[in-house]
């Protein structure tokens, strides 16, 4: 954006015409004569002065709005990047959390909890790289098997959360199901010719099934635990409700 010399002008042109009514009017009140050079002099000084004066200022103005935009989009940029984890770019921990007390002021809504099986036998055989590159894939498929309005977090290290905004237990069973397979499915070879087996163990609860959001992770989090003793690559949709709701009374008494 430049300065604009109409700006300028509709600034100077009036000052000219005032300095140009001041002089016939002193030289009324005085009764002393004006010459056409001062008359024309004082018509052009606020035009010499005024004109770069202005740029100048406007040019400063603009410089600064662009400097506060810029700022704002850094800004913005730096609040975005502090909601996500670097290596997958999901939602961390915290912010999950924030987006499932917006999302549990609803009714509906359904919480999966994903852990991936067996993980430090992969960074233990083939390397914390490998580990990094599975991981990055079972996000992709995880990414791949939810729709594109559930939240999805990386809740821990290889633990991750899905929140349904909207989802019946038949749908999130579903979901749960298809994140089950798809991992599964995914073809990861770590070395020439070696194809490493990538699982997770799902647990499912509803949000209506416990009082809060809140209450609702814990009880997916024992689900999939569950699913772990039961044998992993599993998912786990009902059972444990008592369990959660005693821990909840033990930690609020
Ligand atoms: P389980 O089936 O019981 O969940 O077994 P597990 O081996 O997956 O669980 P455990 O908690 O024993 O180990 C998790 C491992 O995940 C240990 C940790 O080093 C690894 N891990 C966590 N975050 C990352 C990461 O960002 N990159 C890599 N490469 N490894 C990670
Ligand atoms: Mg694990
Ligand atoms: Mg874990």
């Amino acid at each position: 954006m430049m300065a604009r010399p109409g700006k300028a002008l509709v600034i100077c042109l009036p000052s000219a015409g005032l300095a140009m009514g001041l002089a016939y009017g002193l030289e009324w009140l005085l009764d002393a004569p004006i010459s056409r050079a001062g008359l024309l002099s004082s018509a052009l000084v606020p035009i010499i002065i005024g004109m770069p004066v202005i740029f100048f200022i406007e040019g400063q103005s603009i410089k600064l709005k662009n400097a506060i935009m810029t700022l704002d989009l850094v800004r913005e940029e730096a609040e975005e990047r502090a909601k996500r984890d670097s290596m997958t770019g999901l939602y961390n921990h915290q912010h999950f959390m924030e987006k499932i007390h917006e999302g549990g002021r609803r009714d509906d809504g359904s919480l999966i909890i994903l852990d991936i099986d067996h993980f430090k036998n992969i960074n233990d055989s083939y390397g914390h790289a490998q580990g990094d590159e599975a991981l990055i894939r079972v996000v992709a498929a995880v990414r791949k098997a939810v729709r594109a309005n559930d939240v999805v977090g990386r809740i821990g290290g290889e633990e991750f959360a899905v929140f349904l905004l909207d989802a019946n237990k038949e749908e999130a069973r579903k979901v749960a199901a298809r994140i089950r397979q798809t991992v599964e499915n995914i073809e990861f070879i770590p070395e020439d010719g070696v194809k490493a087996p990538l699982t997770v163990s799902v647990g499912v609860a509803m949000k209506n099934e416990m009082d809060n959001v809140v209450g609702a992770m814990k009880l997916a989090d024992m689900r999939m635990y569950k699913a772990k003793q039961s044998g992993r690559n599993q998912v786990v949709d009902s059972g444990l409700e008592a369990e959660v709701f005693d821990l909840a009374r033990g930690t609020q008494g």
